[in-house]
């Protein structure tokens, strides 16, 4: 396995944007592994699967998936599919089909896979404790579920999706709910990963902060920062 810098956190922390950033500056491959779970949820339901359907049926589907990353694109089937996991409904449907076993063993290899061939940097829910647990540094990226809201009703209608930050409220505490209540991988934050509370920072702060501590900036650092 090559360098991997794990990130973990709930939906909307800002996970996506620092993971990029700092695979930029270190020269790593930035791994999101949300994409995946939106992708292949994307397939369940075009192939009209149904939130309750079984695992053999889900089994079967996932024999037919193929979901590639492809210079920063994501593709389904061949399709570029990028702008269509974003959407709410892909989001809904990533974390109710992320909770069950056979998604998570058919992208459980695709994601270790990828840190054969290149040094990662790795975000998602499960990074930290699952799939990466030897990573090299591990960080649990939080913020309050309001400031997620905002964030993502920003992000949301700057892609053109009609939306209201009440509602996405709503979806963050039922996403937050499943993810971190369900059996199989739940979101949480591993004893050895740096915590990072977002609210209220900047994107370029919380940046500095992961970069100073791969760097190893270290203990000191760490201690600073506990204090605020
Ligand atoms: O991060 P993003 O919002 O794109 O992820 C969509 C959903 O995929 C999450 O709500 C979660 O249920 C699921 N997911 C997961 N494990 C990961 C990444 C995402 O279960 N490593």
């Amino acid at each position: 396995m090559k360098k991997v810098i794990a990130i973990d956190g709930p939906s909307g922390a800002g996970k996506s944007t620092v993971a990029r950033l700092l695979a930029e500056e270190l020269g790593f491959q930035y791994l999101d592994t949300g994409a995946l779970y939106r992708a292949v949820a994307l397939n369940l339901v075009r192939m009209g699967l149904k939130e309750e359907a079984s695992d053999e049926e889900i089994s079967a589907g996932l024999k037919k998936t193929k979901v590639e990353f492809e210079n920063g694109r994501v593709l389904l089937q061949g399709e570029d599919v990028s702008e269509e996991i974003r959407s709410p409904l892909a989001g809904h449907y990533a974390s109710v089909f992320s909770a069950r076993g056979p998604v998570r063993t058919y992208l459980l290899k695709t994601q270790r896979d990828a840190a054969v061939k290149a040094d990662l940097v790795a975000e998602g829910r499960d990074m930290t404790t699952v799939v990466f647990p030897e990573a090299f540094k591990k960080f649990f990226l939080d913020a309050s579920p309001e400031e997620r809201a905002r964030r993502r009703t920003d992000e949301l209608m700057v892609k053109g999706f009609a939306v209201e930050q009440d509602r996405i409220l709503k979806e963050i505490a039922e996403r937050d709910a499943r993810d971190s209540g369900r059996q199989l991988a739940p979101l949480r934050r591993a004893d050895d990963a740096y915590y990072i509370d977002s609210t209220g920072l900047a994107k370029e702060e919380v940046f500095r902060r992961l970069l100073e501590f791969v760097k190893d900036a270290g203990e000191k650092s760490r201690l600073k920062y506990k204090q605020l």
